[in-house]
């Protein structure tokens, strides 16, 4: 399944994990992020949009195992760019996460590129933030759980909540897609993992979701 990364300078400045347990800034996937971030390793956006649209269509795909959507300005995205990314993606099954905050100029972007069939989850940070997410309507939602959790669980709201079944070891996402799926009721939760995984079940349990 094709996946790309993307600079760590797309990463809103507020996101709760930044520095603090997000689980890309450890491991392989860090060494890779770093010479991507450096321009060491990568491509521009234009060719990026090149190689989603030259994707076979019905194909699965995913947008920053690390890294975020682009900004146009810092805590906003480049509605712009995420249209033109949506558009090169009809026909295929893209999808991402981000954790911009759902301002307004954010909330409208999000909800044009799933509207074209772009996925675009909003990642919450504790299960609060999940229900208050979900009741805007705007996209499907994710967020972490603590370390070790391998049965769903549910929100304040009594909102489902169905583990990631990669992170127990059981499937892969080429094989499940789920997090691709927009219509979806249920929110993804993903244990927490890595290196920093103590800090982002920190920030789960403390509730916060600054
Ligand atoms: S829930 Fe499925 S699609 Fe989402 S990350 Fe886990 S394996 Fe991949």
């Amino acid at each position: 399944m094709a996946v790309t990364t993307t600079s760590a300078n797309s990463c809103p400045p507020d996101c709760g994990f930044r520095r603090n347990g997000c689980y890309a800034e450890s491991g392989p996937l860090a060494l890779h992020w770093r010479s991507v971030s450096a321009g060491q390793r990568g491509c521009s956006f234009d060719e990026l949009l090149q190689e989603v649209s030259t994707l076979r269509r019905g194909a699965l795909w995913r947008h920053n195992q690390a890294g975020d959507l682009t900004p146009s300005a810092p805590g906003t995205i480049d509605a712009r760019l995420l249209a033109r990314l949506a558009r090169a993606n009809q026909g295929r099954l893209g999808f991402t996460y981000t954790h911009y905050r759902p301002t307004q100029p954010n909330q409208a972007a999000i909800r044009r590129a799933n509207q074209w069939g772009f996925t675009v989850n909003l990642s919450a940070q504790t299960l609060a933030q999940a229900d208050a997410y979900a009741a805007l309507g705007v996209a499907p939602v994710v967020v972490v759980l603590p370390v070790g959790t391998t049965k769903p669980v549910r929100t304040p709201e009594g909102r489902l909540v169905v583990v990631c079944q990669a992170s127990v070891g059981n499937t892969d996402c080429s094989n499940c897609g789920i997090c691709q799926q927009r219509d979806r009721s249920a929110i993804v939760g993903f244990p927490a993992h890595g290196a920093g995984a103590g800090r982002v079940q920190a920030v789960f349990f403390e509730g916060k979701t600054i």
